[in-house]
């Protein structure tokens, strides 16, 4: 069903991002519509959507609300400048998604996760600089972190075959250590603290002197890199240290943002507080291309010590709080609000765990993580054909009508917040089935 007969030549215009362009061009994989839980193919085959797109797509797809915003904004207002001048909905978006988010005081808008990520490493520089500390330049990130593509987030972030192509990065950036023991497989709960991701911390800091260093910047619960949750304290040891050396900590909520915890933010899931926090995805649904970056108001309040006139923070993009994008923003935000759906994740999260871990029998699995509405289950990879095991996983799920997500050989699991246990359920048989089959 995912093999389409006369597929698009690969020569004839489109890159495709992250892809192996011949090997798509044997099997293409193209969706033509979406609704609620579901992709439909041009057959008109349905395929259950388990990854919500690219951890986008959290009301479900093509959510009337959404889509109806949508449609009006479009025939509105279809474009004003960034550059001094703005139109009302920025305005509203911004304030309802300060009132979702109330622990923050300002958002910037940008179009994608990776801007959002630049844009929240430029205002933690910045911000030092105007308090007259423009010596904190250094960034701190993690292994296995994903922060996007552009210099800034790729230089901070952890996934070394990222890099490999591009050649020098930011300068001055240091990687802590991702919080996970692999000798804890199949857990039932978030792992306990363990002394030594705090050490190592200091560590660097030791050596780097932390007068020096501008920001750390984490996931709250590492994502693409394989779904780790935090141990219990973690997140409050690393904004201890941050609160003792004048650090900025920020949170990317790129995909933890809008209900993967089961509240808005993994912040607020977690009760933890970062100074400046990024997100995209969720905001809009995945429907248009959005990123946020949001800083509490001391943050905001250092850019305003500047002299009046001149810009106070001298960046942004064209297509910053585009009025599509507010629109479609705003009405995400009132679907997740008004039909209760961060509600529906907290309560599936505990059946979604337990389907998951239920496959620690099956051939091949050899962990299972959970975080709330994000799962990962781990494959022993072939040793001759590291990734082949997870790929041929994922294309028996899709032939079943599933689509999971294969990081190498890792299954990733991230639905729609309204997805049901019986889709749960049927999602667990058809990787049981696609474990028995495969090599
Ligand atoms: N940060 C995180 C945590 C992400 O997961 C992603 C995307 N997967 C990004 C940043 C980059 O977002 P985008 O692809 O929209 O640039």
């Amino acid at each position: 069903m995912n093999r389409i007969r006369n597929a698009p030549e690969p020569e004839e215009g489109f890159w495709l991002p992250f892809t192996a362009m011949r090997a798509f061009h044997d099997a293409p994989v193209l969706f033509e519509r979406a609704e609620g839980m579901h992709y439909i193919t041009p057959e008109g085959q349905r395929v259950l959507d388990m990854m919500a797109g690219l951890w986008c797509v959290n009301a479900g797809h093509a959510h009337p609300r959404v889509t109806a915003a949508i449609r009006e904004a479009a025939g509105k207002l279809d474009f004003v400048s960034s550059f001094r001048m703005s139109h009302p909905g920025a305005f509203t978006f911004a304030r309802r998604l300060l009132d979702a988010v109330p622990m923050m005081g300002r958002v910037f808008f940008s179009n994608s996760g990776s801007e959002a990520v630049d844009t929240a490493l430029k205002i933690a520089r910045a911000y030092h600089r105007a308090r007259g500390d423009a010596g904190r330049t250094k960034f701190i990130g993690r292994a296995k972190s994903y922060h996007g593509v552009g210099f800034g987030g790729l230089s901070v972030g952890g996934i070394a075959r990222h890099k490999r192509d591009f050649g020098p990065l930011l300068a001055d950036v240091f990687h802590m250590p991702l919080p996970h023991d692999p000798a804890q497989r199949f857990l039932t709960a978030r792992p306990v603290q363990d002394a030594r991701w705090m050490a190592a911390l200091e560590d660097i800091l030791l050596v780097q002197d932390p007068s020096t260093v501008a920001a750390i910047i984490v996931e709250p619960v590492t994502g693409s890199g394989g779904v780790y949750p935090p141990p219990i304290g973690y997140l409050e040891g690393l904004r201890a240290i941050c609160d003792r050396h004048g650090i900025l900590l920020i949170f990317d909520e790129v995909i933890t943002g809008f209900g993967r915890l089961g509240a808005c933010t993994a912040a607020e899931a977690l009760g933890v507080t970062p100074d400046i926090m990024t997100m995209a995805k969720g905001l809009t649904n995945g429907a248009v291309p959005m990123g946020a970056t949001l800083v509490t108001p001391p943050v905001f309040e250092a850019f305003m010590a500047h002299p009046r006139g001149a810009p106070e923070f001298m960046h942004g993009y064209t297509y910053s709080a585009h009025p599509l994008a507010c629109a479609a923003g705003l009405a995400t935000l009132d679907a997740y609000q008004q039909e209760g759906m961060f509600e529906a994740s907290a309560r599936i999260a505990a059946p979604f765990r337990a389907a998951l871990l239920a496959l620690r029998d099956a051939p091949h699995v050899v962990d299972v993580r959970c975080c709330g509405l994000l799962g990962a289950v781990d494959l022993a990879p072939r040793a001759e054909a590291p990734g082949a095991r997870g790929a041929a996983v994922a294309d028996h799920c899709l032939a079943a009508g599933v689509l999971v997500r294969a990081a190498g050989d890792m299954m990733v699991l991230s639905p729609p917040l309204v997805v049901s246990e019986a889709q749960v359920e049927e999602t667990v048989a058809a990787l049981r089935r696609a474990l028995a089959a495969v090599e």
